[in-house]
């Protein structure tokens, strides 16, 4: 296993290494890192104040005026060795995954390369962004072109460790922005050796930064008037916050919050793959995945449905390796999974599977099993709140209408899936869903370049596009239009 060389992080400002401002033995300076594989420590992360924010937005700012006057074209260059490294490292980059998130190997090799597939559209953009050039009136021209905005900051989460920090950091950059990375400080080890591929890949000094940290670090950020924009990516009620502060400062912000994604399975549905992928859905990752859909409303009963998903469900092995389900990422979240379960069994439902003994069975780490919860009390909480562990909600419903009724007055809206051999039936319900990301036959419709990324009500917040993709663009650029006029014409009015 990864054994990481730097068990004391610092942050990575200018292209080093830095200790905090404030550097002392203090350790409460200091959270310790925990593999969810074992429990046991495997490092400690700094936690910065706005002293090391400074520090990080003196240094992208400085950075800002040469990166941005480059062309884009050079700033691509720079992301295409970048991304010849990522191919050349991501075995290494996923077994850091492994170690600090728990995630099977598989998963985290995956979550690797969807990570560079963000790598692949900026790599595009020089293709993609040059803008319009339109003759308006007689020899008056209007252009237009996208402008970088300055130093902007990301803040992640823990679930994905390379992924979703790659959801911003290529397109920021190759649009002419420095940033300003905040990693999760449950999982600070692999954004560090990122950090070191593109420095070995040429990108300039102060360009991209970590800062390390928690909620005070993140205010930093938000405040700092040289931060000109700001995505989020974590739990809904901590979005809203961020969003909320930037409004505040007139700041451009994107929060992607938390979810609670609904499968309803028509009784036409194709039974085996259905149950295939609802399995995948709930489990994959742990259930530790916005996009994981942890909610099944089957219309009728749906018993031979129900019975597979129970028999794949029971397969499932714990462990690291492809197709295992790994542990959770710390105790705090065994302990809240195995609370929803424990209420909705003590309000009638039953437990079809039950994860619940793969606490006592490993003597190390974080462990919850997978764990089928067939409900008959509409008002179980576990039915409605984000649990983000390997837990799934069955509920008969006697109609579509009453399916869609629940998915709809659900808050958030981040993903929701059809499962039907009807072309007419999904229709019908992707017309309906209250959700930004559908699926016909898919429980879980992953980030996909060119297409952007983010879900609707309490799923995203701030007043700005999605990420990724297109929405990525528009996010991290400003346009500027310029009218142009050369010749002199005659008969000119104010209009021409
Ligand atoms: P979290 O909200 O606890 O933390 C996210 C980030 O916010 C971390 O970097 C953390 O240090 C920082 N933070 C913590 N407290 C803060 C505060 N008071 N003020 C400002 N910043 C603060 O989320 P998490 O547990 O790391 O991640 C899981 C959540 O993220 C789930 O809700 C999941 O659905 C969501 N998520 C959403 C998407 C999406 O695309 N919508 C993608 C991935 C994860």
């Amino acid at each position: 296993m990864f054994t990481p060389d730097q068990p004391r992080l610092r942050n990575w400002i200018n292209n080093e290494f830095v200790d905090l401002v404030s550097a002392s033995s203090n350790s409460t300076q200091y959270i310790a890192v925990t593999s969810p594989y074992n429990g046991k420590v495997i490092g400690q992360v700094p936690v910065s104040t706005a002293a090391d924010v400074d520090q990080a937005v003196a240094a992208a700012s400085a950075a800002f005026p040469a990166w941005s006057s480059r062309t884009i074209k050079d700033r691509a260059a720079v992301l295409l060795r970048f991304h010849s490294l990522l191919t050349k490292h991501a075995d290494q980059l996923a077994d850091m995954v492994v170690l600090e998130h728990g995630k099977n190997k598989a998963e985290a090799l995956a979550s690797v390369l969807k990570g560079q597939e963000t790598v692949e559209y900026a790599l595009s953009l020089p293709q993609v962004v040059q803008g319009k050039v339109l003759e308006v009136s007689r020899g008056i021209t209007c252009a237009d072109a996208r402008v970088p905005l300055g130093v902007v900051a990301s803040v992640v989460p823990f679930n994905f460790p390379v992924m979703v920090p790659m959801w911003t950091l290529p397109i920021a950059i190759a649009m002419g922005n420095t940033m300003i990375l905040k990693p999760s400080e449950k999982v600070p080890f692999t954004m560090t050796k990122i950090v070191e591929l593109l420095k070995e890949a040429g990108l300039p000094d102060g360009v991209v930064n970590l800062v390390n940290g928690t909620a005070d670090a993140v205010n930093a950020l938000v405040d700092h008037p040289d931060v000109k924009a700001v995505t989020f990516v974590g739990t809904s009620h901590i979005a809203e916050m961020v969003a909320q502060r930037c409004h505040r400062l007139n700041k451009r912000v994107l929060a992607l919050g938390g979810a609670k994604n609904h499968m309803i399975s028509a009784p036409d549905c194709n039974i085996e793959m259905t149950s295939t992928d609802v399995v995948n859905s709930y489990s994959g990752c742990s259930g530790q995945r916005c996009m994981a859909a942890t909610v099944l409303l089957t219309i009728g009963r749906q018993q031979e449905l129900v019975d597979k998903i129970v028999a794949k469900s029971e397969a499932l092995k714990a462990g690291s390796r492809a197709g295992e389900v790994g542990p959770v990422i710390d105790q705090a979240s065994v302990d809240k999974i195995t609370r929803y379960i424990n209420e909705a069994e003590a309000s009638g439902a039953r437990i079809l599977v039950d994860g619940r003994p793969w606490t006592a069975e490993h003597s190390e780490g974080f462990w919850v099993g997978p764990t089928v919860i067939l409900h008959t009390n509409k008002a179980d909480r576990a039915l409605h709140d984000e649990i983000f562990g390997p837990v799934l909600s069955i509920l008969a419903v006697e109609s579509a209408e009453e399916a869609l009724a629940i998915e709809n007055s659900n808050p958030y809206g981040n993903a929701a899936c059809i499962y039907t051999s009807s072309g007419a039936t999904a229709d019908h319900f992707i017309k309906r869903f209250n959700a930004g990301m559908c699926g016909v036959n898919i429980g879980v419709a992953v980030p996909r370049e060119p297409f952007s990324f983010g879900g609707w009500n309490k799923s995203r917040f701030g007043n700005h596009c999605d990420i990724t993709g297109d929405g990525g663009v528009e996010f991290f650029s400003l346009r500027r239009k310029v009218t142009t006029k050369w010749v002199p014409q005659a008969n000119a009015s104010w209009m021409s």
